[in-house]
Order: structure tokens, then C-alpha cells, then sequence
């Protein structure tokens, strides 16, 4: 099989700011021991910033390329890898809160059968590391609009869902027998050109879930970039809070679940920096590496989208769906935001709303007061 260009936890791949590497956890579950895990990986072998994906998934950055046995060994350690054949199953995307949202159906407790079915056939060690599922039950927090190599939208009869990928035709199956019809589709998949399907359903929202839910409490680093520091706090909070694993979302945020003392859980979220509130501004802006951490970036999209933060918190405005791209190819999101910001190069941004050119080739100043306008 070629070298893969896609980062995990075998395969470190170089970026501008040093080794990036992806550590892809299933429907987002990431126990105390793991964030622990992360955390002593990241504060020995990185560059101080560890990163929540929009699939749910964890990225350290800045590794150098003689620490990378090292430091995967220590993450198979902690349960965060299955070595190179069994993380390339790993990538199953699930509506992170199915189970305590009483508008979604929960496609939860076939997470682990779905992995299981994957890993039973070893004809999948061959699968693309791009491949993934995305399990949606609906609901607030649905995962409508992201793509996914086979999408699972639960329904429309009760018991069933409808699956969907490009090399087969779409089907509606029992949700038991999810785990052998998904494993066919990847079976399937193997040889055909790499395409994903869109998750049906409308435009989800800007933020995910933060704040204090019905039985769970939800927070975000701002931009879904946090330290190992923060992961070590957050790996003490998640012994003394929470039961089960807490739960990465695809708003780059975590989710603690089964939580009793719900309001303090919060508070001590916020005192770590992390947002809690989705009218904080914060909530709704997110960035890519841009160019301290992309070489194709032509723009510093973390301290630019960094200042946007800072001036709408200050001037109290109101969370506006925000995305400061370091380049045209718009890593972090695919849909079009309220506002998005493209570097351009040479300092300046074309600045875009709701998909639309409005301002091309601004100076980031002007872009950046752009985007914090009311
Ligand atoms: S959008 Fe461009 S600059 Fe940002 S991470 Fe992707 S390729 Fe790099």
C-alpha cells in the first residue's frame, strides 16, 4: 500500500510547524485515562497544542519525526490506537448526544458493533484511511451536512435507517443488522475512487452542544485548540464528574455526559478557559492551521480568527458563524459559514457572506474589522 497522506497514529505527517498526528477516536468516546494519556503524549513530544477535529478526533502537532515510535507506542498504551490496519477502521462519526436528546434516535450502541464488523474481515486492512461512517440519529446535535464515505441517517420506520455511499445503491435496513451492512459497503468500497455523501437534513448549527444539557454538560476550547495542560485538567474532571467516557463533538468541542453536579462541572470548564455558553462569540468561529502550521497557508488564520474572537467579545457581540480560512481549500469546513475569511496572501483576505464575494483582497485589519461587525 503507497504512504499514506493522511495523518494517524502511525503515519506522522509533516506539516510547517513540525509532525502532525491524528488519533482517531470512534464516535468521539475518549475516557479520563486516555485525555491523560494525551496529555503527558503532548507535553513530552509536541508543541504545546493539541487539536479537536470537526470529525471528533484529535491531532497533535509539532512532532519531530525520530519521537514518532515513541510516541505511538505511548498512545496504544493509554487505548488511544489499534496500530496502522485497526485505526483505519476507526473513522465513525456519531451524533454525539443520541442517548440524552430526546429528539434523536441513538445510534450509540452500534458504534462498537460496527468497529467489531469492520475488524472482522481482514480484506478491510486495505481500506482507504480516508473512509469513514457517519451515524446520525437526528435530533438537535445531528450531524446533517458533514460528509462521510457511508452515511447512516436513522429511520424513516422506527428500528431501521436508510444507508448511503456512491458504489451501491442506497437501502433501508434493520438497525441490527447495521454492522454486516455497513462492512459491505466498505467491502465494496475497495478499488473504487474515493467519494463521500453528504448527511441529509438541515444546516446544523454554528455551535455544538455547551453549557449545562439535560444531564450533560458541554464545553470547547476556543477554536478546538487547547494544551496538554488543559487535557490533564480535563482528564481530573472527567474522573471526578463523569459517567462513562466523556465525548469529543464535531464542533470541536467535548461533552461530558451523566453528570449529577451539572453547574459546578461548568463553572470549572469556564475557569479553564474553555466556552460554555453559545452566545459567547467564541462558540461559532473556527479556524484552520493557516500558515504557522500549513505551508500551503498564505495567512496566520489562528491569530487573525484569535483577534475576530476577542473584538466581538469586547464590542458584546452577538455569536455569528464565522471561518478564517488559511487558504481557498477551506480545511475546516466545507459549508459555507455566515462569514468567511480567505488569505489571499500579502496580508489581505477575500472575505465572503454566506457563500457570497463581498469584500475581495482586504487587508486583514479590514477583514478581521469585517468580521467583527455585529
Ligand atoms: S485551508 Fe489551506 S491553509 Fe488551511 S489547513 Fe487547509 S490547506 Fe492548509
Amino acid at each position: 500500500m503507497p504512504m499514506s497522506t493522511c495523518p494517524s497514529v502511525a503515519n506522522v505527517v509533516a506539516r510547517a510547524d513540525g509532525g502532525l498526528i491524528r488519533i482517531r477516536r470512534p464516535g468521539g468516546r475518549i475516557d479520563a485515562t486516555g485525555l491523560d494519556g494525551l496529555a503527558d503524549a503532548a507535553e513530552r513530544w509536541g508543541n504545546g497544542v493539541v487539536e479537536i477535529t470537526n470529525r471528533a478526533n484529535l491531532q497533535l502537532r509539532g512532532i519531530r519525526p525520530a519521537d514518532a515510535g515513541a510516541v505511538a507506542s505511548a498512545l496504544e498504551a493509554a487505548g488511544l490506537s489499534s496500530g496502522p490496519d485497526g485505526d483505519r477502521r476507526r473513522n465513525v462519526l456519531v451524533d454525539p448526544l443520541g442517548d440524552l436528546d430526546p429528539t434523536a434516535v441513538d445510534l450509540g450502541p452500534m458504534l462498537r458493533p460496527i468497529l467489531e464488523g469492520l475488524d472482522a474481515d481482514r480484506r478491510l486492512d486495505a481500506l482507504d484511511d480516508k473512509f469513514g461512517v457517519a451515524l446520525d440519529g437526528g435530533g438537535s446535535w445531528s450531524l446533517a451536512g458533514r460528509r462521510a464515505a457511508v452515511v447512516v441517517v436513522a429511520g424513516p420506520a422506527p428500528g431501521t435507517a436508510l444507508v448511503t455511499c456512491s458504489w451501491l445503491p442506497s437501502e433501508v435496513v434493520a438497525i441490527a443488522d447495521l454492522p454486516a451492512v455497513v462492512a459491505a459497503a466498505a467491502v465494496a468500497s475497495l478499488g473504487q475512487p474515493r467519494r463521500s455523501v453528504v448527511v441529509p437534513g438541515a444546516a446544523r448549527p454554528a455551535s455544538g452542544p455547551l453549557g449545562v444539557g439535560a444531564g450533560w454538560v458541554g464545553a470547547m476550547p476556543p477554536l478546538g485548540r487547547t494544551d496538554a495542560a488543559t487535557l490533564a485538567a480535563l482528564a481530573g474532571l472527567a474522573r471526578r464528574y463523569c459517567a462513562g467516557p466523556a465525548r469529543l463533538t464535531p464542533w470541536r468541542g467535548v461533552v461530558y455526559p451523566g453528570v449529577e453536579d451539572r453547574h459546578r462541572l461548568r463553572d470549572e470548564l469556564a475557569d479553564l478557559g474553555l466556552v460554555v455558553d453559545r452566545s459567547d462569540p467564541a462558540s461559532a468561529v473556527i479556524a484552520c492551521a493557516g500558515s504557522t502550521g500549513c505551508t500551503s497557508g498564505l495567512g496566520d488564520a489562528v491569530a487573525d480568527a484569535t483577534q475576530v474572537i476577542g473584538a466581538r467579545r469586547a464590542a458584546g457581540s452577538p455569536a455569528l458563524g464565522i471561518h478564517v480560512s488559511g487558504c481557498a481549500k477551506g480545511c475546516a469546513q466545507s459549508a459555507p459559514a455566515d462569514v468567511t475569511l480567505i488569505a489571499a496572501g500579502g496580508g489581505r483576505y477575500d472575505v465572503y457572506r454566506r457563500g457570497q464575494r463581498d469584500s475581495p483582497g482586504v487587508l486583514a485589519a479590514e477583514a478581521i474589522a469585517l468580521a467583527s461587525a455585529p
